[in-house]
C-alpha cells in the first residue's frame, strides 16, 4: 500500500558531531492495494474516492487523528494506542465542525481494529481516520452540510529520528489563535500553518519548528506538544497558549508523575526559556518522544538528548509496545489473544 521515498543523507552529515537527526521516510499511500473504511464500509482503496467537488477539499471544512499501532513481535500481538482517546477527541472536533454525531466512539474502535486485522497489519502502523464536509457544494458553511468519516492504516515506523536530538528554531510563523480557527479541534484546514513552519525549518536546514502564540510566548511544536525541563522541574505550555491538547502529552506526565515521580507544571513559557533549558522534548502520536538538542543554533544542555527525556521515551515506547503491563489499559490489541497468554 506504501511506496517508499528515499531522504538521502550526507557523509559531512553522518560525520558531525553531535550526530545530526536522519528523515525517516514518510511513505506516500498507493491506491492500488489495502482496505479503507469509507462512507460506513470496508472497501478497496481504490474505490475510496471523492468528487473534486467536494466541501472540505475547497474548504479545508475537515478534522482528523493520527494514531498509532505497535507490533510486539514476541506476544505476536499489534497493540493500537490510546485508541478510545483518539475518538473521543475526533468526536469532539467534529461537534466544533457542526458534524453529525455519525459513527460512535465504540464503532469507530471497532472498525478500526477490524481495517488493521483484514489487513493482517504486523508491523508498527499509523491510523487516519479523517471526517469531511462531503456535500458537493461551494456554499460557505460548517451548518446543514452532508459529512462522512473514512479511515485507512499503514505501516510505519518512525516519524523523526528519536534518538540523535532534534535540530529545531522557533518559526517566523505564529500559531494559529485558537480565536481565529479552533485549535482544540485538529482541523484540516489548521495544518497550512503547520506544513508554513515546517517547510520554512527544513529550508533552513533545521529538523523542527516551535511556534510562538500571537502575543508572543512559546505554543508548541508544528504537529507536537514541548516540555521543558530545568533544574529537574518540568514544565509544559497550556491550553490556553493555543495548543492542540496532545494525548501523547497527557501519556507522558502520567508517566512523569507515577513512574519517574516528577511533576509537570502547565505554564506560560517565554522563548529565552528555551534557551536557557537543560532538556526540552517534545511529545506527539507522531514524533513520540523526541529530543530536541539545539534551538535557533544554540546548545541545549550537554547538547545531548538529556536523561529525563531518553528515561520517558523508553518508558512510553514500553508502554505503548505492551511491554509495560501497568499500561494494558492504553492498549487494543488486534488479533485474538491466544489461550493462556
Ligand atoms: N499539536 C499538534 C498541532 C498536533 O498536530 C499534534 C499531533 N496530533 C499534537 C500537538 C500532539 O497530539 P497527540 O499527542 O494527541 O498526537
Amino acid at each position: 500500500m506504501v511506496q517508499q521515498q528515499s531522504h538521502p543523507t550526507t557523509d559531512e552529515a553522518a560525520q558531525s558531531e553531535p550526530r545530526k537527526a536522519e528523515a525517516p521516510v514518510i511513505p506516500t499511500i498507493s491506491t492500488g492495494e489495502g482496505l479503507v473504511y469509507h462512507q460506513g464500509r470496508l472497501v478497496p482503496t481504490h474505490e475510496a474516492m471523492l468528487s473534486v467537488t467536494t466541501h472540505a477539499l475547497h474548504y479545508g471544512t475537515g478534522c482528523f487523528e493520527g494514531i498509532r499501532a505497535y507490533w510486539n513481535e514476541e506476544q505476536e500481538q499489534l497493540y493500537v494506542l490510546k485508541l478510545r482517546e483518539h475518538f473521543e477527541r475526533f468526536a469532539h472536533s467534529r461537534r466544533i465542525l457542526m458534524m453529525h454525531p455519525g459513527e460512535s466512539v465504540e464503532e469507530l474502535c471497532d472498525v478500526t481494529v477490524e481495517l488493521l486485522r483484514r489487513q493482517e497489519i504486523r508491523s508498527d502502523a499509523y491510523i487516519r481516520p479523517v471526517a469531511y464536509k462531503s456535500a458537493r457544494t461551494i456554499k460557505l458553511t460548517l451548518s446543514s452540510l452532508e459529512d462522512s468519516i473514512s479511515i485507512y492504516a499503514f505501516p510505519m515506523g518512525n516519524y523523526v529520528d528519536i534518538s540523535a536530538g532534534l535540530n529545531v528554531c522557533v518559526s517566523n510563523w505564529r500559531r494559529v489563535s485558537g480565536n481565529a480557527i479552533p485549535v482544540r479541534a485538529k482541523t484540516t484546514g489548521a495544518y497550512i500553518n503547520s506544513a508554513l513552519a515546517t517547510d520554512e525549518a527544513a529550508a533552513a536546514g533545521f529538523d523542527e519548528a516551535i511556534f510562538l502564540t500571537q502575543s508572543g510566548t512559546v505554543s508548541e511544536g508544528s504537529s507536537c506538544n514541548i516540555f521543558v525541563v530545568k533544574k529537574g522541574r518540568i514544565s509544559t505550555t497550556r491550553p490556553a497558549d493555543d495548543i492542540l491538547e496532545g494525548i501523547t502529552r497527557e501519556a507522558a506526565m502520567q508517566l512523569l508523575a507515577r513512574d519517574m515521580g516528577l511533576a509537570t507544571e502547565v505554564r506560560a513559557i517565554e522563548r529565552t526559556e528555551l534557551y536557557d533549558a537543560d532538556e526540552i522534548f517534545f511529545t506527539g502520536t507522531g514524533v513520540q518522544i523526541s529530543p530536541v538538542t539545539r534551538v535557533d543554533r544554540r546548545a541545549i544542555g550537554s547538547g545531548q538528548p538529556g536523561p529525563i527525556t531518553m528515561e520517558l521515551q523508553q518508558r512510553y515506547l514500553r508502554a505503548a509496545r505492551g511491554d509495560d503491563p501497568a499500561y494494558a489499559d492504553w492498549l487494543t490489541p488486534v488479533y485474538p489473544r491466544q489461550a493462556g497468554a
